[in-house]
């Protein structure tokens, strides 16, 4: 039997030390030894299938040329082609990649989507760049990794520090190179080309259904119920806005300019609007000014971390006073937190289910630009809220019937429906 012999620390292969890696697999280890997953499954689910690093050259403005690093990692394609984000931000490396190309296997197996999981990346500080150089850097990125991604290959989609406009030019790139117009190779489009309606507020959409759910089995009304974000961008702006549509008080959110909070509730929609007119929030008024990442310790009926990894730690965990904490981040609580945030009786809404309303209508757009026949919002919303229902549910029971925390049970769901499948296929010898 041939063994694996790591790379060196810092060779920049190392995925198997990064701390994000070791965070997926921590949760991983407990979801399969709850399945008694056969150890050859998870020997092979352990690990990525395929991890891809290019070197990205970008022409900037004052003419200099700059080379960053990219990333498409590719997890597992047994349920159908590979699925997941590209993320653009200055501290993305290979280890986190591969962390977050597994969740997104298990949260498209989860949701029932016939899709795989994958994930990309560069790194690069997004708000640095001006129109030209994201638009440089972004074709460069697609065309280095064009010979791995592919309508029936691998869909790229937004994630942190990208949106539907490099979607644009992604899918512009990809078709130019294949010679004809291919907008189902990448969703989270604008829809003026190809793209659905109700993507961009997926994913925030499907955080504040979700929330409801868990409102429901603990007897919390979501009208004047009080909401923290963490993380003001898509999804905490989209989430921000369905809640106060619900009568919830949103009292705190935070950027990365810093806190906001008012405990009579923030203004919500002159927020976003300044948000999407000055990129941050810095300057806003309508709210006391405190440091980012305090407002995880406001006590509130909702905490929704939707912004960056690992914020849940064993440090502050037993400071979090919420009621529902709603993941619209990938991977915001590490595993240690995770038994003093239940011995506190916190209800957890786990990412992979939480922000699954993305993945879900980017299946949706997938499908439509397939077919080049486009349904209408309300069919849209309607099939989303059924799947996050239906993940939602599958979670729940997993977890009474096998009394397992639910993040535990989320993810044996997913991890029981991939080791379905690869049987059924066999392994190609
Ligand atoms: N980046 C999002 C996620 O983490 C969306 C992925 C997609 O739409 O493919 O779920």
């Amino acid at each position: 039997m041939s063994k694996f012999v790591a790379p060196p620390p810092g060779s920049g292969l190392d995925f198997e030390s990064s701390p994000a890696y070791q965070r997926v697999i921590q949760n991983f280890e407990a979801a399969a030894a709850v399945l008694n997953l056969d150890p050859n499954t998870a020997a092979r689910l352990r690990r990525p299938e395929r991890i891809v690093i290019v070197s990205v050259p970008t022409r900037m403005d004052d003419g200099s040329v700059k080379v960053f690093t990219g990333y498409r990692v590719q997890h597992n394609d047994s349920l159908g082609p590979y699925k997941g984000g590209i993320r653009y931000h200055p501290e993305v490396d290979v280890g986190e990649v591969c962390a977050l190309a597994m969740q997104m296997t298990w949260k498209c197996a989860v949701m029932g989507l016939p899709l795989g999981g994958a994930k990309g990346g560069v790194r690069v500080a997004p708000l640095r760049l001006s129109y030209g150089e994201a638009q440089n850097l972004t074709r460069r990125y697609t065309a280095e990794i064009s010979n791995i991604i592919g309508p029936e290959v691998d869909i790229p989609a937004p994630d942190m520090g990208t949106n539907e406009r490099t979607m644009a030019w992604i899918m512009d790139t990809y078709s130019a190179r294949v010679g004809k117009f291919c907008p189902e190779v990448v969703t989270g489009k604008p829809v003026d080309v190809g793209g659905s309606v109700l993507r961009a507020e997926a994913t925030g959409h499907g955080l504040v259904y979700t929330t409801t759910y868990a409102a429901e089995e603990i007897g919390l009304k979501l009208e004047g119920a009080s909401v923290v974000l963490h993380g003001f961008g898509n999804v905490g702006t989209h989430a921000a806005l369905a809640f106060s549509r619900r009568g919830a008080r949103v009292i705190a959110v935070a950027d990365v300019s810093g806190g906001y909070v008012n405990e009579k509730g923030i203004d919500v929609r002159k927020f976003v609007d300044y948000a999407s007119k000055n990129r941050t929030l810095e300057g806003v008024d309508g709210a006391d000014k405190v440091e980012g990442d305090s407002v995880l310790t406001i006590p509130c009926d909702v905490l929704a971390p939707a912004a960056t990894g690992h914020v849940i730690t064993v440090e502050n965990a037993a400071k979090i006073r919420c009621k529902v904490l709603a993941e619209g981040a990938n991977g915001p609580t590490m595993p240690d937190a995770d038994p003093i945030l239940e011995r506190n009786g916190v209800t957890i809404i786990p990412d992979i289910v939480c922000n699954a309303g993305g993945v879900t209508v980017s299946y949706f757009e997938w499908v439509q630009g397939g077919m080049n026949f486009f349904w209408r919002e309300d069919e849209i919303d309607s099939r989303l809220q059924q799947l996050l229902r239906g993940g939602y549910e599958r979670s729940r029971e997993f977890a009474r019937r096998h009394k397992t925390p639910i993040r535990t049970a989320a993810l044996a769901v997913g991890i029981e429906r991939v080791d379905r499948t690869m049987r059924l296929r066999g392994l190609y010898a």
